[in-house]
């Protein structure tokens, strides 16, 4: 129903509110996201109950070749083995570095 939506959708937008910060003045714009994110899926995203601990939206891309999170102690950046840093294999987006031409490699003796 049009109204269930609304509602759903003024839900959403208030926990993006929320996510980052209380912001003023941003109301049109997280409803606008909200709006996106209901009619772009086709899905309702996950609601964030009272209480409950959102899901780990925030957790890092990682690619095949990566031992760790960017940024994660005692790992660094290096340079793809397989693709040489170029981010391509044989004419396609390498998967090892998903293209960054860069994985994070953990730090000996850190
Ligand atoms: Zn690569």
């Amino acid at each position: 129903m049009q109204d269930q939506k609304q509602d759903l959708i003024r839900e959403r937008a208030h926990a993006i509110w929320e996510q980052e910060g209380r912001p003023e003045g941003r109301h049109a714009e997280h409803w606008q996201r909200a709006e996106q994110e209901f009619s772009s899926s086709g899905q309702q995203p996950e609601l964030t109950a009272e209480g409950a601990t959102p899901a780990s939206d925030s957790a890092p891309q990682l690619n095949p070749g990566d031992d760790a999170a960017p940024g994660t102690p005692g790992t660094g950046e290096d340079v793809c083995p397989d693709c040489q840093g170029s981010g391509r294999l044989q004419g396609r987006t390498c998967e090892t570095c998903g293209g960054t031409g860069i994985v994070i490699k953990g730090v000996a003796g850190g």
